[in-house]
């Protein structure tokens, strides 16, 4: 029988853009990165994702971040949010959650155990960041030079999670980014992770993680759907935009709220179907 992490992978992998994202799957990380989340002491979660034209954020990882960070606070254990000024700026204007900035002193004092990166652009080979298109996003990153500290270091685990190939984490699959990717050349990312969680939209990947935590901790901690939903328009509200359409609407990579959120409540079914077997055994 499919174990519950293949069928939460399989769940979250659905492709509604026909990006290939299938394909980039790696079979039993997300198993491993709830296995090592379990054992985290402090989280540092990385989110942000800036759309050149527009010089604003996108909806698809802020509220990845946001449901992740507070499944892990529920946990009890320590998380905390970091992305760059612009989209920082929309977070805390929505007052959706707390966020810090890369500061090196900060990562002294709290010393994470644990790194995720979710929908962040990762560095190609060229050096430079690039969207799904391929165009170019920047070519100094604050936020991408901590996950590299995080990879540099010691003993903290990494993980990756994105849906096109040019975050960070796809380093992993780099070779099938390039070859099943389009402009995958160009847009792939060589920044690898310990683990990488793909999916067919970034936060379904936050939420997939959720699940497999839920799991293993034997609770529910998924977002309710209203505040699913409230995560995504408050930040589009604050002035972030789908990064698909570049529009100001409550939508994620161009998916409708009902199609967003379909994958909420499958997974939540999932997790209450295996309660209800375990509590029957
Ligand atoms: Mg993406
Ligand atoms: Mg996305």
């Amino acid at each position: 029988m499919e174990s519950i992490d293949a069928q939460i992978e399989r769940i979250i992998s659905l492709d509604p853009g026909g990006r290939g994202v299938g394909s980039l799957l790696v079979a039993g990380d997300l198993a491993a990165a709830a296995d090592e989340l379990m054992r985290a002491r402090r989280v540092w979660i990385l989110t942000g994702f800036v759309i050149p034209a527009l010089k604003t954020g996108e909806t698809d990882g802020p509220p990845g971040a946001i449901s992740l960070a507070s499944g892990l606070l529920r946990l009890g254990i320590p998380t905390t949010i970091v992305t760059d000024p612009l989209n920082g700026v929309i977070m805390d204007r929505a007052g959706l959650s707390e966020v810090e900035f890369p500061l090196p002193e900060l990562w002294r004092k709290e010393r994470p155990t644990h790194v995720v990166a979710i929908e962040r652009p990762g560095r190609a080979m060229d050096g430079r960041f690039h969207t799904m298109d391929g165009k170019v996003i920047s070519q100094e990153d604050e936020v991408a030079c901590l996950f590299d500290r995080a990879s540099a270091e010691e003993g903290i685990v990494t993980i990756g999670i994105g849906d096109g190939g040019n975050e960070i984490g796809m380093g992993k699959v780099f070779e099938r980014v390039v070859r099943s990717i389009p402009h995958g050349e160009r847009i792939a990312s060589v920044v690898s992770a310990d683990r990488l969680i793909v999916a067919g939209t970034s936060n379904w990947g936050g939420w997939g993680l959720l699940a497999s935590l839920s799991i293993r901790a034997r609770n529910d901690l998924l977002p309710t759907d209203e505040v699913a939903r409230d995560d995504v328009t408050r930040f589009v509200a604050a002035g972030g935009v789908d990064g698909r359409t570049g529009r100001s609407e409550g939508s994620v990579d161009g998916l409708g709220m009902d199609e967003y959120l379909a994958v909420l409540r499958e997974l939540r079914m999932l997790i209450n179907d295996s309660r209800a077997t375990e509590s029957m055994d």
